[in-house]
């Protein structure tokens, strides 16, 4: 079972945190003041989401009743559990709103149940998520307020600055900025421990809400997977995007498709993060920015070559349909192998 824990990570505020962090394991946050309460994010499953709600009320009365929920994007393993907390005020973006319209509960179930008739895409989220976790009480409950770019909510006696950073990691990511407590909640802008997966970009707004975290006063980062952070943790993922973006656009300009790129750069990386198969949506999402959608991989294609990368494949060709990987020729398109595979 994976280790679920609460951390006190200030004077009133709260980080439930869900093992490594790895697909659907995300984070959740609560901030209580005068006894108001405020939550940011529910997780992937109504029994998750429960679970954590206790560990809150155990942990302060504020949180008997949850005053507000803020959501930091649209993903389900931020949002499926929202309707356990449905008479709190919901707060996102306008953004993640609409994706959260066009992505509700009810169609991912589907798939879920479905995975066997999707082809690649089911047997990666069969892999990753079907098989895991139990979404017999996952609901769609949107959200009743929303905004766009930066908002202020007042919980008791204390500020709390909303931001908008996306699209990036998806179409409307958010941050929760408390200052007086130098804490940010990041969402699924930071990753800790594990690769970023980015859903929309361009990458440029997530290297931007990078840039912009690490330039407020702030102690404590948490993350939307992965252990609590400090600015350290999102230098690293400010330097693992801009890694990225050279890499694309490097091999881009060396003649390489975006599959061939991102099997290439992806086992040249020399981090030693969790899920590194997500490198391969990064370039993807890359080359669709750089080709201004000329390139543009179906997710049944992503996730085709996601599952062969994380089944340790060379390269995104088909064993014997011509592939001429290992010849000089082909070697010489080649230009990350210098830092070998791990
Ligand atoms: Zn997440
Ligand atoms: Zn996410």
């Amino acid at each position: 079972m994976v280790k679920r824990e609460l951390h006190e990570i200030g004077d009133g505020l709260y980080a439930w945190i869900q093992g490594d962090g790895s697909w659907g394991w995300s984070n959740g946050g609560l901030v209580a003041d005068g006894g108001q309460s405020l939550m940011v994010d529910t997780l992937f499953t109504g029994a998750l989401t429960r679970d954590m709600l206790d560990a809150y009320r155990l942990a302060t009365p504020a949180a008997r009743q949850i005053s507000i929920l803020v959501n930091t994007h649209a993903n389900g393993d931020h949002t499926f559990g929202n309707h356990l907390v449905a008479d709190a005020r919901i707060i996102a973006s306008k953004a993640c709103a609409e994706e959260m319209e066009e992505r509700p509960a009810s169609v991912f179930r589907a798939m879920i149940d479905g995975w066997r008739d999707l082809g690649e895409t089911g047997r990666f989220i069969h892999e990753t998520m079907g098989a895991v976790f139990d979404f017999s009480d996952i609901a769609h409950c949107p959200p009743t307020e929303t905004f766009s770019g930066h908002t202020t909510l007042m919980l008791g006696g204390r500020r709390i600055e909303l931001t908008e950073f996306g699209p990036a990691h998806t179409r409307g990511d958010i941050v929760v900025h408390v200052p007086d407590a130098r804490v940010v909640y990041t969402g699924d802008l930071l990753f800790s421990g594990s690769h970023p997966l980015m859903w929309s970009g361009p990458i440029g707004n997530w290297i931007a809400a990078c840039d912009a975290i690490l330039s407020w006063d702030i102690e404590t980062v948490v993350p939307g997977h992965g252990p609590i952070s400090t600015k350290r943790e999102v230098a690293e993922m400010r330097d693992y995007l801009v890694a990225v973006r050279h890499g694309a656009a490097a091999r881009h300009a060396a003649g390489l498709a975006w599959d061939e790129a991102a099997f290439d750069l992806g086992w040249s990386m020399s981090d030693d993060w969790l899920d590194r198969d997500r490198i391969i949506a990064n370039v993807a999402s890359v080359y669709r920015e750089l080709t201004s959608g000329a390139v543009d991989p179906s997710r049944e294609e992503i996730f085709r070559q996601m599952l062969r990368f994380r089944a340790g494949a060379p390269c995104p060709h088909e064993p014997g349909a011509g592939c001429t990987c290992g010849t000089p020729l082909h070697n010489e398109k080649r230009i990350g192998l210098a830092g070998g595979r791990r």
